[in-house]
This record gives structure tokens, C-alpha cells and sequence, in this order.
């Protein structure tokens, strides 16, 4: 039996999180699972996701996370994180990451970042960046910028660039015509707006 006090016991951290969906085929290559972080103090000018600024709120248990994706990884490519911004809950990420990837091998890891890779990779980079990069694929970096924007395929302006760390893309990872956006409809009725749409759009579902 154990004499430990449950409340003096260090608690396992959690994450900030803004949105959970499957079978997403605009956020990286094939179709993939998407975590959206809560919380990103970078506020780049015209943000497609300032409703996932504020970093306050509940966070979700990690164990309850890394299972939720284990569970529903059949018939996916791999795990997208979004934001918010990421890489400021790297270690809680990166953790995701090992677990996940322990118990789905093939399964391909990758995140949008509005930090350039020089900085993720330098002694200003937010905690835990260096960990979470070790367990990526696939990075699109660097801050969205309205006035330039991109048609390249999973980046919304042009200064973003799409970095390889680790696994290489697949061979088709750039068949087909690029997806801009998706729209998901829980269960419930909630809408949510994913990718890269246009103002027009991004009007239109906001009047939903
Ligand atoms: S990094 Fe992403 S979530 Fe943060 S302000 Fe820039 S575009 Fe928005």
C-alpha cells in the first residue's frame, strides 16, 4: 500500500486545447488528426483563429489525449498541430508526440508554427521546442501576414515556409489540386472552419 498523499503527489501537466478533429485532408499531407492548441500570444495581424488567443481555461488530461488519437488513428496518415500556437505547449506536445507515436509507427507528425525554425532552434525558442521538433515530420513556419498571401499548397502567405525534420514527405504529397479549406459539423451542431479560406468564406460561416 502506498503512504503517498494523492494531493502532494506532482500532478502530470495537461494541454490547452481549442479544437479535436479527424479525417481533416487541409492540414497536411493525406488525412490526418488535428489538435488545436489554446493560446498564442504572437497575434499576427489579420489571424484566421484569435478565438484561440487567450490561453485561460481547463486543460485535457494527456493520457486522455494520446488515447483519443490512438483510438480513432485507423484510415489516417498522421497528427497535425495547430493553433494557437503550439510550440508554447511544446513539452505537453512533444509528450503527445513520443506516446502516440510508440503505439502508431507509421503514423506521420507534423505542426503550423507563426515562430521561424531559426528561432525554434535558438536559445530564445519557447521550453520544450527543441523536444517537440525532435518528434515532427513535417513544419510550416513562420507568422501569417494578410497583405502577402500564398497559394502554396498547406501555407497561407508567403514568408511561411514547409520544412522537412524529419521523416520525408510522401511521394504524392503534392498530387492533386490543393484543398482550402473544410468544414467539420460535430455531432452537435458546431461548425468549425479549417484550412485556408479566403475572407468570403470565412464570412460566410461566421454568418452560420
Ligand atoms: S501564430 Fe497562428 S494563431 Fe498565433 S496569431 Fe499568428 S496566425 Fe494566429
Amino acid at each position: 500500500m502506498s503512504d503517498e498523499n494523492p494531493s502532494e503527489m506532482p500532478q502530470r501537466p495537461g494541454l490547452r486545447l481549442a479544437g479535436f478533429t479527424t479525417g481533416s485532408r487541409v492540414n497536411g499531407p493525406g488525412r490526418r488528426i488535428v489538435l488545436w492548441a489554446r493560446g498564442c500570444d504572437l497575434a499576427c495581424p489579420g489571424c484566421f483563429n484569435p478565438h484561440t488567443w487567450a490561453p485561460d481555461g481547463p486543460t485535457e488530461p494527456l493520457d486522455a489525449l494520446v488515447a483519443r488519437i490512438v483510438d480513432a488513428r485507423a484510415g489516417h496518415d498522421g497528427v497535425t498541430f495547430s493553433g494557437g500556437e503550439p510550440f508554447q505547449q511544446a513539452p505537453a506536445l512533444a509528450e503527445i508526440a513520443r506516446r502516440v507515436a510508440a503505439a502508431w509507427p507509421e503514423g506521420r507528425f507534423m505542426a503550423f508554427t507563426g515562430y521561424r525554425l531559426e528561432t525554434l532552434r535558438s536559445a530564445d525558442a519557447p521550453p520544450g521546442s527543441a523536444a517537440l521538433l525532435r518528434q515532427l515530420d513535417w513544419l510550416v513556419d513562420g507568422p501569417y501576414d494578410p497583405r502577402r498571401p500564398s497559394r502554396r499548397r498547406w501555407r497561407a502567405s508567403a514568408g511561411q515556409r514547409l520544412w522537412v525534420v524529419g521523416r520525408p514527405l510522401p511521394s504524392d504529397a503534392f498530387a492533386g489540386d490543393p484543398i482550402d479549406a473544410e468544414l467539420h459539423v460535430s455531432p452537435e451542431g458546431d461548425v468549425l472552419l479549417s484550412g485556408f479560406p479566403d475572407a468570403r468564406l470565412r464570412r460566410a460561416v461566421r454568418r452560420l
